[in-house]
């Protein structure tokens, strides 16, 4: 299988081709298609299994394919550590290179003061670690997840062995109901499960 055979569009396989990526990898022949349709996803996958493309490529295609006449933040991305954070917003960057879809990255460690200025311009694509963003949403006019139309959180076990618990449900909160939510972990512990259930609506659920 490669990715021109799956149904995407021109840029989103330009930006494919140019990381180099020709075929997909388990993860992202599982999860693509699932994703394109709109489900809520659960994924058992660890970093190196490609699961970054894997939930990049479907909100790119649904960004291009439903556009919006105002601006407003329509993806959250929620990561562990500012590391992982600012690696998946790179990869989000160099696949969107051919589209002229907005991203933020809103970490620990960057200056809030930027980081308020550019999320007042509603970027698309917002990648965060829970922390800072829970400082945004309680301090930052102009900013809200109101119209968000995806949530994606990776790498969800970490996040809750780092105690963002309560974080994670204000934030989840703070999105619409009828939002589309992806998690993946590469473990599926008590605490993952509980908020699998609290967040997600009949998940498919991938394992690779
Ligand atoms: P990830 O699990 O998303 O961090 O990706 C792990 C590594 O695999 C990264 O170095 C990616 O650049 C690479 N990668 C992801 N998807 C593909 C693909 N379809 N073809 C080749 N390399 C890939």
């Amino acid at each position: 299988q490669s990715f021109s055979s799956m149904n995407l569009s021109r840029p989103i396989l330009k930006g494919l081709a140019n990381l180099g990526f020709i075929k997909p990898t388990d993860i992202q022949a599982r999860t693509i298609p699932v994703a394109l349709l709109g489900k809520d996803i659960c994924g058992g996958a660890v970093t190196g299994s490609g699961k970054t493309a894997a939930f990049v490529v479907p909100i790119l295609e649904r960004l291009l394919y439903r556009p919006r006449q105002q601006a407003s933040t329509r993806v959250l991305i929620l990561c562990p550590t500012r590391e992982l954070a600012a690696q998946v917003h790179s990869v989000a960057v160099k696949l969107a290179g051919y589209t002229d879809i907005t991203f933020c990255l809103c970490v620990g460690g960057l200056s809030v003061k930027q980081q308020e200025a550019d999320l007042k311009l509603k970027p698309d694509v917002v990648v965060a670690t829970p922390g800072r963003l829970i400082d945004h949403i309680r301090n930052s006019m102009g900013f809200g997840l109101d119209q968000s139309e995806i949530l994606v959180m990776d790498e969800a076990d970490r996040m809750l062995e780092d105690g963002f618990a309560d974080e994670l449900g204000e934030i989840i909160k703070s999105c619409p109901k009828s939002r589309q939510t992806m998690l993946f972990s590469a473990t599926m512990t008590d605490n993952v499960d509980q908020l699998v259930r609290m967040s997600l609506k009949n998940p498919v659920r991938l394992f690779v």
